[in-house]
């Protein structure tokens, strides 16, 4: 067994400076096969030409919302046809939201709950059954620093709620399919240099949460794929229901 037979289904890879991305370049330079669903589908194409190009892998962009069950459903049967089987799932797509809890609404509430929750429930549920009849499969989500010290970098209640869903849905699931060789952990990143604040963050309060630092900087991208890719591998088949900390520090319990 090995993963060149493989592919890996990372969600969100699109973004130029995004940690899906970045994922999908180690991952592809561990031997994984790789599919990216991103709802901007001109950027999945291009990351998956970059990613093939580079790699030497096969590799596959595809439009999908990952709120949409139909839309997942549609990415899944175009990877299906083209690419070896699912191996991995990276839960990455995910979407941040500062507003105050005195002041958010239902609509904004749902809106963060759809992509960083209901999202990786519709991907995760279609690509589990598989990954359970071969025997293998790992899963993979991108929590947040923000889940486990309750908010205190960007993300306001909403953004902290769903991402520490996330750490309870990776649990549960870990202990139900690890009979099938699938694991199942979260990475809990802290500040990481992308674009996922889109100009939101000021540079005082960006200054002021890299003072709450040891590490003295900003994560990058690059620091959570390798951390993804290990746990990806098949030698790290007895860590499952885990949640690594990946942020220079500023959590530490
Ligand atoms: P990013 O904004 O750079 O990338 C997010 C990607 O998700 C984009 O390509 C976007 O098009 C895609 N996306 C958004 N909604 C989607 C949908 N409905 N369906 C499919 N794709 C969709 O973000 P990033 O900083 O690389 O974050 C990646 C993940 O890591 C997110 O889940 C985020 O919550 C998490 N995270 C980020 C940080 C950070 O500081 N950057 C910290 C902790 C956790």
């Amino acid at each position: 067994m090995s993963v060149s037979d493989k592919t890996a289904v990372v969600t969100g890879a699109g973004s130029r400076r995004g940690i899906g991305r970045a994922t999908a370049h180690t991952l592809a330079a561990a031997g994984w096969n790789i599919a990216i669903l991103d709802i901007d589908e001109a950027s999945a194409k291009e990351a998956a030409t970059e990613v093939a190009e580079q790699h030497g892998v096969q590799a596959l962009g595809v439009a999908c919302d990952v709120t949409d069950e139909r839309s997942v459903g549609q990415a899944v049967d175009a990877i299906t046809g083209s690419l070896p089987p699912a191996g991995a799932v990276i839960n990455n797509a995910g979407i941040t939201s500062p507003v105050p809890f005195l002041e958010v609404t239902g609509e904004e509430w749902d809106r963060i709950f759809a992509v960083n929750v209901r999202g990786s429930y519709n991907i995760t549920r279609r690509l589990a059954p598989g990954m359970a009849e071969r025997g293998f499969g790992r899963v993979v989500f991108l929590s947040s620093v923000s889940a486990e010290r309750g908010g205190g970098v960007f993300g306001g209640v909403a953004y902290s709620a769903a991402k520490a869903a996330q750490l309870g849905f990776a649990r549960a699931l870990a202990r139900e399919v690890g009979q099938y060789g699938i694991t199942v952990n979260s990475v809990a990143p802290g500040l990481i240099d992308t674009d996922i604040t889109a100009g939101k963050l000021d540079p005082e309060r960006k200054a002021q949460i890299i003072a709450g630092v040891p590490s003295g900087r900003a994560g990058t991208v690059a620091d959570v794929a390798d951390l993804i890719t290990y746990l990806c591998r098949e030698e790290s088949g007895y860590i499952t229901g885990a949640t690594y900390d990946v942020n220079g520090g500023s959590h530490i319990h």
